[in-house]
């Protein structure tokens, strides 16, 4: 043990590559340009990056199995034998096809289903279970990787996901099903697991039991503990360390007391407070994990803030019972600041991504014994007496302004309703779409050489125009009721309206997993927001020029632009949201004024911004709709306001929904199997439903009797005249042949369905 600095310990790190190896290397094994060899070679030599780099970043413990080539969560899956029968009987470790099955789908086989990580935007697949479910040892994964640090000389902690947040996660197949009594079955599984990574060598590992900052019933809080009791009886395990992320204990703290572990890891960032209520009553063995590094943002950390936190640690427990972390996986930022060299100065000196953030943690690991904090590295920032760079005091004083009374829509719901229907004259069960269109290999070549100025402005414009006309052509030859522009112009949803927002900062290489081979590069929102220009106006007009039918606006929501960037931590999140809706306000206003009907603002991140803690969700349920209203509340009342959103549990943004004075809300249902269905229908009496009918994260093109058949699915619990039907979410990620036949087959099914409704 050093005695001159703490341990640093890491929970997980990027995936992907500096320069999105691994979501090349799958992409190109998927459209089958490559081998099951170069894939599995690429990952192993990101792995040994990884590892390296952690180590020379100072991490004394490198986790090790938090690499995947899809996703953790199916890992884990595929770790414990829990593979569903419809994937067949597999013995042994499954090939990489049914791996892959698994997540992506096979015609006729559904994939697992694809939900968020807690309050983050990374997908995790779910798990199924059911009635007297086995498992077993599935794979060879764990150590396999933790032998592979282990031969780089590198001493690893193996990382996996705890028992009891694997049922957590898990989806019953019966929705009464008490999947807590699986856990007899399941811990045998992981009590062989822990032996086995204890006779390779392995002195730690540590489980993941994020459900620990999650309300919990007593029977849950029960389980964790006699789980912990099992695997300490069963198995001649490493010590445990049991991590918690994305908030704190709370009413779980005497839960994790009891736990049969060696150390416990907090997320001190959400949840500071955990750390003077554990300290007098911690087990006296137990090693405490500080996550007091932000894992979850690119932001400097304040050190004297982390400082002061460790040295209280330190001083009740010891430097030997202390280690110091991120507070969670550093899956949820990119990999190093230092490519940034497009940034102001002044604000990369504000970042710091996982890199950067080791490094941090390594000077606090040395002044944790000493008496006063690390000195804030000189970043070369303006100094204090230069203007804030952050602050506009107009866009203060507007926001004040349009907070003053509570923002609603002037008519009520069945008020505009009459008026759409005056208005608009669509047919019953309209067709429409969730507004992006196929992005191939021709837009992205054009979007990358006008951005380096290979191609002038005006012939890109026109070229997006050609797309756009051309969009329009195959929905109406498609003969869907309400068509979209196509999106072309994106080449993400946040990222584009963010690059016309002043406030934000665009990175070049600020690449983070959202799923699979997926990335996302969260802009970086650092200042107050205004829209100096309108930003979508054009192209709506260009599309709305080339039909007849009403073309809907897409508009991003105030509350996804929040969540699926990188925000500033110097003002309240629901005063950044207030900003960011006021300029979706503009954008609506000057839609409207061009002769607009029509406009969807999408909020597909509503519900993984709620919060993990009851009071924290409260306060969230009340400014995230107000933010939202905030933006349309002064639409017309002619003006139908559709939203959408995705991949999630909607039944716990209920109170939200009804609030928000939406007229159609579009939902994702055909990959969860339109469960949704279950719970829905009562928003009926607030707004218009469509439920999604193709699942376009499947490469299966649905055919008219699937569609036909979900369609009146949903009739049997929502009326005709409030049913809407779409696919699940945009089209971009199918080609255009997929999208061409799906959207004839949807179009067609609707009209049988309505051609059986006036029969009837
Ligand atoms: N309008 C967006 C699209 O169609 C919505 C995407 C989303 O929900 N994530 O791509
Ligand atoms: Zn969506």
């Amino acid at each position: 043990m050093n005695t001159s600095r703490l341990a640093v310990h890491n929970l997980g790190f990027p995936r992907i590559g500096p320069r999105r190896e691994l979501k090349h290397a799958l992409e190109s094994f998927w459209a089958g340009r490559s081998s099951a060899e170069e894939l599995l070679e690429t990952a192993r030599v990101l792995r040994a990056e990884v590892w390296h780099a952690q180590h020379r970043a100072g991490v004394d413990w490198i986790p090790s199995g938090d690499f995947s080539l899809y996703d953790h969560v199916l890992d884990t899956v595929v770790l414990l034998g829990c593979i569903p029968p419809r994937f067949g009987q597999i013995d042994g470790e499954p090939p990489l096809s049914t791996y892959f099955a698994l997540a992506r789908g096979l015609p006729g086989i559904p994939p697992l289903e694809l939900t968020k990580w807690f309050d983050t935007n990374y997908h995790h697949l779910v798990p199924e279970v059911r009635e007297g479910q086995r498992f077993r040892l599935g794979s060879e994964k764990p150590f396999r990787e933790f032998s592979e640090a282990t031969a780089l000389g590198l001493r690893s902690l193996p990382v996996l996901l705890g028992p009891v947040t694997f049922l957590a996660l898990a989806r019953a197949e019966t929705p009464r099903m008490d999947k807590l009594k699986l856990l007899p079955a399941l811990l045998p599984v992981y009590a062989e697991i822990l032996d086995r990574l204890a006779s390779l060598g392995a002195t730690w590992v540590q489980l993941d039991e994020p459900i620990l900052s999650t309300p919990l019933t007593p029977e849950w809080q029960r389980a964790l503990i006699w789980a912990y009791e099992r695997l300490r009886l069963w198995s001649k395990s490493p010590r445990i360390l049991v991590a918690t992320y994305f908030g704190g204990l709370d009413d779980n703290r005497t839960t994790a007391l009891e736990l049969a572990v060696d150390g416990l890891h907090l997320d001190l960032v959400r949840a500071p407070h955990d750390l003077a209520a554990l300290l007098p009553v911690l087990p006296r063995h137990w090693v405490l994990s500080l996550g007091v590094i932000d894992g979850r943002n690119p932001w400097r950390c304040r050190l004297d803030r982390a400082w002061a936190l460790v040295r209280r640690a330190v001083n009740a427990l010891g430097p030997s019972q202390v280690w110091i972390a991120p507070s969670c996986s550093l899956l949820h930022v990119p990999l190093s600041a230092r490519l940034e060299t497009r940034l102001s100065p002044w604000l990369r000196a504000e970042l710091a991504f996982a890199l950067e953030k080791l490094e941090e943690l390594n000077l606090l690991a040395t002044a944790a014994l000493q008496t006063s904090p690390p000195a804030p590295p000189d970043t070369g920032g303006p100094g204090p007496s230069s203007p804030n760079p952050r602050e506009i005091p107009e866009v203060r004083k507007r926001v004040a302004a349009a907070t003053q009374q509570e923002p609603r829509r002037s008519a009520p719901a069945h008020i505009r309703r009459q008026l759409h229907q005056r208005r608009l004259a669509l047919p019953p069960l309209p067709t429409t779409t969730i507004g992006s269109f196929p992005q191939d290999a021709e837009l992205r070549r054009m979007r990358a050489q006008w951005k380096q100025g290979r191609l002038g402005p005006e012939q890109y414009q026109q070229f997006l125009q050609q797309r756009i006309t051309a969009c329009i052509r195959i929905q109406e030859a498609a003969g869907l009721d309400v068509l979209v522009h196509g999106e072309f112009e994106r080449n993400d949803m946040v990222e584009y309206f963010a690059e016309h927002l002043a406030g934000f900062a665009i990175t070049d290489h600020g690449w983070v997993q959202s799923y699979g081979s997926r990335c996302v590069k969260p802009p970086l929102l650092f200042g107050d927001v205004y829209r100096p220009a309108p930003i979508t106006v054009p192209w709506w007009q260009h599309a709305q020029a080339a039909t007849q039918r009403p073309v809907k606006a897409i508009l991003t929501g105030p509350i996804t632009l929040l969540q699926w960037s990188f925000v500033r931590e110097d003002l309240p999140r629901d005063q950044v949201a207030y900003q960011l809706a006021l300029a979706i306000r503009e954008e609506i206003r000057d839609l409207e004024a061009s002769g607009c009907s029509i406009i969807q603002v999408d909020e597909p991140a509503l519900r993984e911004g709620l919060p993990l803690s009851a009071p924290d969700q409260a306060l969230y349920l009340e400014w995230a709709p107000r933010a939202f209203q905030l933006a349309i509340c002064q639409a017309k009342d002619e003006t139908q306001i559709h939203s959408h959103m995705c991949y999630c549990d909607f039944r716990a943004i209920e109170p939200a929904l009804r609030a928000m004075e939406i007229d159609v809300l579009s939902l994702e249902a055909a990959r969860s199997r339109m469960e949704i269905l279950d719970v829905c229908p009562s928003w009926a009496q607030y707004f218009a439903l469509g439920p999604g009918v193709w699942d376009v994260h499947s490469p299966h093109t649905p055919t008219v009797a699937e569609l036909t058949e979900r369609i009146q699915l949903a009739l049997t619990r929502i009326p005709p005249e409030r049913l809407w039907i779409n696919p699940d979410c945009g089209l971009k990620t199918r080609s255009a042949q997929e999208v061409e036949a799906g959207l004839k087959n949807l179009v067609e099914a609707a009209q049988r369905v309505r051609l059986a409704l006036s029969q009837t």
